[in-house]
């Protein structure tokens, strides 16, 4: 039985070798033997629309971190890595890259990654050059509330793991997989362009192209997904992936629907600096939403601070030390009182509940680092829950932000997206490896019902925790105080929340 799977696999390998090499190699060559008879214009015009043809199995469309982090999954595992991809975006750091160097000064943007995507950036080779830049993993996180009724803190210990995440600069997450890509020997080209249209299902008078050419049995191009470039160039794919963020034009252009709302909430983000290293994770919820302070190594932390937008635009335009001062109240003294730590004897409350403690549930309340001084720019983000109906259809698929942006609470989005590029890299190969042809909609619709279920879950969740949080009312306040101490104290419970935030695929439930 397994030398028969053995026997399918290399088939399938061997023509996945021949239909790449028909791929990769000058169509023009072959297309042109097919001319015979043509005057030598005819045949010249149409040798030169074919040396300008260029056919790819998968287009890439968007080279940000989750497109890139799809060319790497693609790029290592052995089933996908003969396939030749595009990657199209006009984002000059794909083209020019500069070297990234440990004491830069640090970028506003960055993100939280889980567990499963530390993982999967170990598994595709790109976490050795997370680990040659500025990062900071995090073992401890505290989120409380500005009421002070009630507080939790997580430790890593809870679950047996040494780490809840690690807070990464995007551009440090970018380059790294920039580098794993380039240092691999993976048939990519990138394209330094935009996708301005696209046609999914050519026929040969809407793709306007010669329909002798079409009919031409090597140039099967009907069957392919036809890309146009800002550059002006026309190429040609097997699959679509659109990896081209919360403003997708490649879902816009597949006629994918969306779900979603405006949040009426905008983010404030930037860079601050410590007297000392900071190395939790802090999440204080405050009336307007919540401020969160992740640590980044030497003595940096990451604001992320939501509210609403007109006090967004204030807070990016006060004067550094004003911006410093409501950083500090924010994190400590403003608002309400710091939650009592003698709260423990609260956690009795939850005795019959709880089974064995956790580590961390004896550790009393903390105040979060003082903030110093500003070390980045601030800028703002208007932020938005958006999911798209569909993931797939026959030629194209979505990933990350173009088929999901959420709420940055709980530092989920990009994570949620690694996740989107793994799961369909995975599918390509379990495709290839039963002989699917890679744009086939059965195939892709598999990945679709995979992270559909996944990523609504997620946004169920943060969505109801951003409710939760929008509003000021006693008893609510009270009921999220609850929640707080049982999160705290419910050892299963708490368990199974770390788990989940840090990819592991259970709900938080008692287990
Ligand atoms: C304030 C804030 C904080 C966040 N913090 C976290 C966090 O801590 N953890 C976390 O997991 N997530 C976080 N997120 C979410 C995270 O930033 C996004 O989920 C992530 O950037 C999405 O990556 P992406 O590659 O899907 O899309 P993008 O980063 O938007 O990349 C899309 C790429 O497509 C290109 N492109 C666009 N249009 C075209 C076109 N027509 N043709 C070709 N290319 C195109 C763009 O140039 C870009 O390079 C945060 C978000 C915000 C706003």
């Amino acid at each position: 039985m397994n030398r028969v799977i053995a026997r399918k696999l290399a088939a399938n390998v061997s023509r996945l070798k021949v239909r790449q090499e028909y791929f990769c190699t000058d169509a023009a060559a072959r297309v042109s033997g097919f001319y015979r008879g043509q005057s030598s214009q005819e045949h010249k015009e149409k040798n030169d629309f074919a040396n300008n043809i260029q056919q790819y199995d998968i287009a890439i469309v968007g080279g940000g971190m989750v497109g890139m982090a799809l060319a790497c999954s693609l790029a290592s595992m052995p089933l996908t890595k003969h396939l030749n991809v595009a990657i199209i975006d006009g984002n000059p750091a794909l083209g020019s890259r500069v070297s990234l160097n440990k004491g830069d000064p640090p970028d506003a943007r960055v993100s939280t990654v889980t567990p499963a995507t530390i993982s999967l950036f170990k598994d595709v080779g790109a976490w050795q050059y997370i680990e040659q830049n500025r990062h900071a993993y995090f073992d401890k996180m505290q989120v409380w509330d500005y009421t002070g009724l009630g507080y939790t803190r997580y430790n890593a210990r809870d679950i047996n793991k040494e780490v809840l995440g690690c807070v990464v600069e995007n551009k440090v997450l970018h380059d790294s997989l920039l580098s794993c890509i380039e240092t691999s020997d993976f048939q990519k080209t990138f394209h330094p362009s935009r996708l301005t249209s696209m046609t999914l299902h050519p026929s040969s008078s809407s793709m306007g192209m010669d329909s002798t050419l079409l009919k031409t049995p090597s140039s099967s191009l009907g069957h392919l997904a036809k890309l146009e470039l800002s550059d002006g160039k026309s190429i040609f794919a097997k699959l679509v992936v659109g990896a081209d963020g919360g403003k997708s034009r490649v879902r816009e252009l597949a006629g994918f629907k969306t779900t979603g709302w405006n949040y009426s909430q905008d983010a404030v983000i930037c860079t601050v600096e410590h007297s000392v290293e900071n190395q939790c994770a802090w999440q204080r919820f405050l009336p307007a939403g919540p401020i969160a302070l992740l640590p980044m190594g030497n003595n940096f932390s990451n604001i992320v601070w939501t509210m609403n937008p007109k006090e967004a635009m204030n807070r990016k335009l006060m004067n550094e030390d004003d911006f410093v001062k409501d950083t500090n109240a924010a994190l400590d003294y403003g608002y309400g009182p710091h939650p009592k730590s003698s709260l423990l004897e609260m956690g009795d409350m939850f005795s019959w509940l709880r089974g064995d403690v956790t580590l961390s549930a004896t550790e009393g309340f903390e105040v979060p680092p003082k903030v110093v001084k500003l070390a980045s720019e601030r800028m703002v983000f208007p932020l938005s829950l958006k999911h798209a109906n569909d993931y797939a259809s026959k030629h194209v698929v979505l990933i990350g932000d173009a088929a999901h942006t959420v709420h940055p609470l709980a530092g989920q989005g990009v994570n949620m997206g690694f996740g989107d590029a793994l799961a369909l890299s995975r599918v390509i190969a379990e495709g290839i490896a039963v002989g699917i042809d890679i744009g086939e909609v059965t195939m892709l619709k598999k990945y679709e019902e995979e992270r559909k279920r996944e990523n609504i879950m997620m946004m169920a969740i943060l969505d109801g925790f951003q409710k939760a949080y929008s509003v000021d009312f006693g008893p609510l306040n009270l009921l999220r105080a609850a929640v707080l101490h049982g999160a705290n104290y419910i050892s299963p419970l708490k368990r199974n929340i770390i788990s989940y935030a840090s990819g592991d695929q259970r709900l938080p439930l008692f287990s």
